[in-house]
């Protein structure tokens, strides 16, 4: 039991991001949880989508700035993450063109971060959203830059499907995961105790160890193009507590409880 504890009434209202007050039938006795939080990236769409449409936007600065075709640049910068993937591709791609990473790394980041990102949202994410939404509430925890995280969460079009999406950059770069402050505020802004919470997630590193310091719940999810599903949990306060491979067995999860 959470310090708030479990709310006995099978009824009851609350604010949605658009300041609605809608009326919701929570049944506690048929769900294990009543909240649950997810992750963004690679947990509702594919990073992989956010990394392409960033390139296809830094080859399109680049025909323009340093006249180097487009689709040259693109296929060059999407080899090198191939081989790399280790956060240096603009200064390898520069040094390959003879160009000074000192002037030209920024502008690329620059170009890379503030895109309009094209996503689309992994297949089973508005069916098990619509599924889960008559019993439970829903949020999001997300890191990562503000602006660009506002951009993705507004490129899914799955912002007005959640009832509190908390980007823990808004709270200082020390609140970005593991850190607990990002969770504790989406509990309070959903209204739940830790313990009747869960968090869904795919990056072992980050995303269970403060979730799982207040007191919730945590699943991995494991997309088989993630860009983290490889990485093995170093330690048991990383570990999450079960592990899914597509957001349709977290219904079953959930449902687990019913009598
Ligand atoms: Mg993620």
């Amino acid at each position: 039991m959470g310090t708030s504890g479990r709310p006995d009434s099978t009824s009851r209202e609350f604010h949605n991001p658009k300041g609605e007050i809608r009326s919701e039938e929570i049944s506690e006795k048929n769900v294990r949880w009543l909240a649950v939080v997810f992750d963004l990236d690679d947990t509702l769409f594919p990073e992989r989508q956010f990394v392409d449409s960033g390139m296809r936007a830094v080859a399109d600065w680049g025909e323009q700035v340093l006249q180097i075709p487009a689709e040259t640049t693109l296929d060059e910068l999407r080899g090198l993450i191939e081989q790399h993937a280790d956060g240096r591709t603009f200064n390898r791609w520069l040094a390959n063109h003879h160009l000074d990473p000192e002037e030209w790394v920024h502008p690329m980041v620059q170009v890379y971060r503030k895109h309009e990102p094209t996503l689309t949202p992994y297949d089973d994410v508005s069916p098990v959203l619509q599924k889960l939404r008559r019993t439970c509430r829903l949020g999001v925890v997300t890191d990562g830059y503000l602006e660009v995280q506002q951009r993705k969460m507004a490129a899914t079009g799955l912002e007005d499907r959640f009832d509190a999406i908390v980007y823990s950059d808004e709270l200082g770069r020390d609140a970005w995961k593991p850190s607990t402050k990002p969770f504790e505020l989406v509990l309070q802004r959903l209204g739940v105790a830790p313990d009747e919470a869960v968090y869904v997630g795919d990056n072992p590193t980050k995303d269970f160890r403060g979730a799982r310091q207040l007191g919730m719940e945590t699943i991995r999810i494991r997309r088989p193009d993630g860009l983290y599903g490889h990485l093995k949990t170093a330690c048991p306060e990383d570990a999450p507590h079960w592990q899914i491979a597509t957001l349709t067995e977290l219904v079953s999860l959930m449902e687990d409880t019913r009598a």
